[in-house]
């Protein structure tokens, strides 16, 4: 019933968006032999439960690589992964991730943008403390997804994605998808608050999203969607769920709460014509001047043709497009 006031759609980019099952799509490294440095990044990634973790396993086999045994792993939500491998100190993850570790990332920094703007994830590497290379994984986007936009922004619907990603990165995602703003860099436990703060400005939003660490904004957004291939997590905190993961069923459910307020207030107004008609009739306001009264019969009629009406009103929404 709420969705029907949702002026706000805000997606998650990976899984809502997205295949959610990204690949490796270029590689380069300095001082480093670049296939020895692969299975350096890979050894870190095989210990990660990340999309972009196994999209950089799955490269580094697909080129006949192993990946390095690692240990002293640690995962920073929204940011990257490390661990220690051969004595060295390897780490993987966003421009940010380094920086916070003190690494210097200027010198790739050209190289990455290029590859952003084709709308790829760039995680930088560093070993020792000397950011070594870069490397690209591309998510191929749902096909659903831009029909499901498309129908969003029809009914008037304006469509924010939420991102850990780059700014870049972003930007060009949203263009290729008509998605109207992008907020990226957003830590996890950051999008409960930009949900908020939309909030703040007066819309009504709606967030869908797969509850891996979007749980507490789908639970702050007076609508939250649940995209079915996510966690319970998430059905629990959301209050639809769209069993089958596809961003065409908002669109959907929109069009469906809409029809059906639309069609709750003609039963109202038909209710309300009938009353307004026959109460006074029965009453006998007609009576002095025509001398009508309204016959018992008549009136339960009425009543029952009333109900009738409103009934077969509300069953037309068995016919509503969706
Ligand atoms: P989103 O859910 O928006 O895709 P995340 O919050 O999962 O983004 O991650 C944000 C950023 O953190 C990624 O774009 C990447 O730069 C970095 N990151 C997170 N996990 C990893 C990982 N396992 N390996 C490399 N980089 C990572
Ligand atoms: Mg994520």
């Amino acid at each position: 019933e709420r969705m029907r006031d949702i002026d706000t759609v805000v997606v998650d980019k990976t899984g809502t968006l997205t295949l959610g099952h990204p690949a490796l799509t270029d590689f380069v490294a300095e001082g480093i032999p670049e296939n020895e440095a692969l299975a350096l990044v890979a050894g870190v990634e095989q210990l990660s439960e990340h999309p972009i973790g196994l999209a950089i396993v799955e490269g580094a086999k697909a080129r006949g690589l192993t990946p390095q045994p690692a240990g002293a792993f640690d995962a920073v939500n929204g940011l990257g992964v490390q661990a220690d491998i051969d004595g060295k100190r390897v780490l993987v993850g966003s421009r940010n991730f380094l920086a916070q570790r003190g690494v210097e990332t200027q010198r790739w920094e050209a190289r990455a943008e290029a590859w952003r703007a084709e709308a790829k994830t760039v995680v930088f590497f560093a070993v020792d403390g000397i950011a070594a290379g870069i490397a690209a994984v591309a998510d191929p986007i749902k096909e659903s997804t831009r029909d499901a936009i498309a129908a969003l922004k029809r009914s008037g619907v304006r469509i924010v994605m939420l991102t850990g990603d780059s700014k870049r990165t972003a930007d060009a995602v949203a263009r290729q998808l008509g998605i109207d703003e992008a907020l990226a860099e957003v830590l996890p436990e950051d999008k409960a608050g930009h949900v908020k703060r939309l909030q703040a400005t007066g819309r009504k939003v709606a967030m869908a999203g797969d509850g891996i660490n979007d749980a507490p904004a789908l639970a702050q957004a007076d609508v939250g969607i649940a995209m079915g291939t996510g966690t319970d997590v998430a059905m629990e905190s959301a209050g639809v769920t769209l069993v089958k993961g596809d961003l065409r069923g908002i669109a959907r459910a929109a069009v469906l709460s809409r029809a059906t307020m639309r069609n709750i207030r003609q039963n109202l107004a038909f209710a309300f014509g009938y009353n307004a008609l026959g109460i006074p009739v029965a009453a006998g306001v007609l009576y002095p001047v025509f001398g009508l009264l309204l016959s018992p019969v008549f009136a339960g009629a009425a009543m029952a043709l009333s109900s009738v009406s409103v009934v077969t009103n509300a069953l037309r929404l068995n016919r509503v497009r969706l």
